[in-house]
């Protein structure tokens, strides 16, 4: 199966998204994360510390992807139309991670504008980053994406800061030095069984 991750907008845990779902398949299968991101995020996380999965460059993703089952694709944000194109021909299923927020809500009709000409396109989004309660911006943006018929994940991820401590770390979140690390994954974990 071949995941990719994409967003016009950066900053919305599109390499978080990324790193996860690697981990958590990689208990199912051979795995491997491309990073084609060209801040090399995902790359300098793997750098930092210890993923539990390869990670390599775009470039080397032809040769050295065979002997994988699964494969994310973690890309690059602001992508053009052509490229929008062929990521989505090229892969299983499209995931597109935003926030619960109006600059993210207005990226993301933007690329499922541009998705709904591409034929056989499969696509959904995932809200990340969701604001504990009494917040109810996770909750307000489901029903606004819901109300335009917006493949959604019933997962949402919420936001914790097990996350960013997980990335300085270069660790996945279950191993964050963190209280709520567990917490924090048992999202990816419930989006991994969506999936
Ligand atoms: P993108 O790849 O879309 O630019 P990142 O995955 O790099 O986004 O995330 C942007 C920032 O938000 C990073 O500092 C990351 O640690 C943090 N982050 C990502 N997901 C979460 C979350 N669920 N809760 C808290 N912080 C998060």
């Amino acid at each position: 199966m071949v995941i990719t991750v994409a967003s016009h907008k950066g900053g919305v845990g599109k390499s978080t998204t990324a790193v996860h779902l690697a981990a958590y398949l990689k208990e199912k299968a051979p795995t491997v994360l491309v990073d084609s991101d060209p801040n090399r995020s995902v790359c300098g996380w793997a750098v930092n510390g210890t993923l539990p999965f390869e990670v390599i460059p775009l470039h080397q993703a032809a040769r050295r992807t065979r002997e994988f089952e699964h494969i994310v694709i973690d890309t690059n944000a602001g992508l053009r139309p052509d490229e929008l194109k062929e990521i989505v021909e090229g892969c299983d299923l499209l995931i597109i991670p935003m926030t619960p927020d109006a600059l993210s809500y207005q990226a993301l009709m933007l690329t499922v504008g541009l998705i709904g000409n591409i034929p056989g396109a499969k696509y959904k989004a995932l809200l990340t980053i969701i604001p504990p309660r009494p917040s109810r911006d996770g909750d307000d943006m489901r029903q606004e994406l819901e109300s335009h018929s917006i493949p959604l994940f019933t997962t949402g991820i919420r936001r914790f800061v097990a996350y960013q401590k997980a990335a300085l770390a270069g660790v996945p979140v279950y191993q964050a030095n963190d209280p709520r690390a567990q917490e924090a994954w048992s999202d990816y974990l419930s989006l991994g069984k969506e999936i």
